[in-house]
């Protein structure tokens, strides 16, 4: 039995909680199971060295920033290490380019290109607890240090146990696994046992935090069987794996699976973009160019004056390359003017159930419309609706569509156990 174990920053915030920790990383080995653990950095350490960057110099270079934040998940490693060797086993801490995580050349966002794991390998052999340091690898060309982007130790846990052959991962953070919405917004959220690697994609890229984007990606593409669970208990989590719905199996399908929100976008409308071919291509290259990533799109259809307006979603924290590469565009294209609004939040319900179930959609703008919430863009795909609605009314959006969709649990609440949610 080979396992992967990843502790987020909240489960090692002290040095109380890397004991502990390391305590059940011991019980683990001593189950006689091969372990290796990805760890993250202490607590919110990753936030406080981006602050004293900023503090230092407001444009660092991404090179040294990668070099500074990478310390945390070094610091806790080799924490992490200490402990277990006092409990009289051994183990042993690797960066993440020890252990072979190797990764393109982008800075603050590197892909994973291979994983030559032969240190950690020969660590195992030696009957060693391995201990490696998530969210970092080192670039194939520059053969600078990187970091993976923001919440990466996941996919670090993930690579690893694929590339490792291990029978799953577990991912231990500050709540008893998956839920039907995050249960800081809705106290009443259930645990979802079983979740398909499509859902819980779905709800990742939503804005669901609980799990990193490009881990559930790696976990699907490799099919390794991921279990997030809490480390301040012993309760089962969620399973996230290949779930396969047998026809006439007798299988109740819930309607949906769980709520997403995301309170991280912005939105551009582009008003008055005459009505001719190519249009929307020129507004979305400029978008584009500037490298921005978006979202949504709608765009009406023209009524009257030839015109229309085209409105979309993009990170927040894009806003000033979108806007200043729409600006630069304007004479080309001909638009009339630009509005920009950063007091946006999107909630998503997401389900298989609904693909073979009419009405979700009736049922969710009803539930929104009852509490008076405001709609702003709808996007939907097989197995999600979205909806963009004001700032101040996404709890009350998420919380609506949880109850309408009888998601609220009856047996009590969901415990966050630690963490400030940062
Ligand atoms: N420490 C990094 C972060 O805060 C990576 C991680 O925790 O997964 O984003
Ligand atoms: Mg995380």
């Amino acid at each position: 039995m080979r396992v992967v174990q990843k502790f987020g920053g909240s489960s090692v915030a002290d040095a109380a909680s890397i004991k502990r920790v390391a305590q059940r990383i011991v019980d683990t080995k001593a189950r006689g199971a091969e372990v290796v653990v990805v760890i993250s950095a202490m607590g919110d350490t990753t936030d406080e060295l981006m602050d004293l960057a900023l503090q230092v110099s407001p444009q660092p270079r991404p090179r040294e920033l990668d070099m500074l934040l990478t310390a945390g998940e070094r610091m806790s490693a080799a924490l992490l290490a200490m402990a277990i060797n006092d409990l009289a086993f051994e183990a042993r801490s690797f960066t993440g380019s020890q252990a072979g995580v190797i990764t393109t050349g982008t800075h603050g966002d590197a892909r994973i290109i291979d994983i030559t794991p032969g240190r950690i390998e020969t660590a195992l052999e030696d009957g060693d607890i391995v201990i490696v340091a998530g969210f970092q690898g080192v670039s194939q060309t520059s053969k600078d240090i990187t970091t993976l982007g923001r919440g990466a130790s996941d996919t670090t846990a993930v690579a690893l146990a694929a590339a490792l052959g291990a029978d799953y991962c577990e991912i231990y953070s500050d709540v008893d696994g998956v839920f039907t919405a995050d249960p800081r917004i809705v106290p009443g959220a259930t645990r979802i046992p079983e979740i398909s690697y499509e859902e819980m994609l779905e709800m990742a890229a939503q804005g669901a935090k609980i799990l990193h984007l490009r881990c559930v990606e790696y976990a699907r593409r490799e099919n390794v069987p991921v279990h997030v669970r809490s480390s301040f208990s012993t309760k089962p989590g969620t399973w996230v794996k290949d779930i396969e719905v047998k026809e006439g199996s007798g299988m109740e399908q819930p309607l949906i699976t769980g709520v997403a929100h995301d309170r991280s976008e912005s939105k551009i409308t582009v008003v008055g973009v005459p009505d001719r071919v190519g249009a929307a291509a020129e507004v979305f290259s400029a978008v584009a160019d500037a490298g921005v990533n978006i979202d949504m799109i709608v765009q009406n259809q023209s009524i009257a004056n030839d015109n229309t307006a085209i409105t979309f979603t993009l990170p927040g924290g894009d806003k000033v390359k979108a806007l200043d590469a729409l600006h630069g565009a304007r004479e080309r294209i001909g638009f009339a003017e630009i509005l920009y609004d950063d007091a946006i939040g999107k909630v998503s319900v997401i389900g298989v159930g609904m693909r073979s179930h009419p009405g979700v959609s009736a049922t969710f703008f009803r539930a929104l419309a009852e509490t008076g919430i405001n709609i702003q863009m709808i996007s939907t795909s097989e197995i999600r609706i979205s909806v963009v609605v004001g700032a101040d009314d996404v709890d009350a959006a998420v919380r609506a569509a949880h109850t309408a969709f009888g998601l609220d649990s009856v047996s009590g609440e969901a415990v966050v156990y630690a963490g400030t949610g940062r």
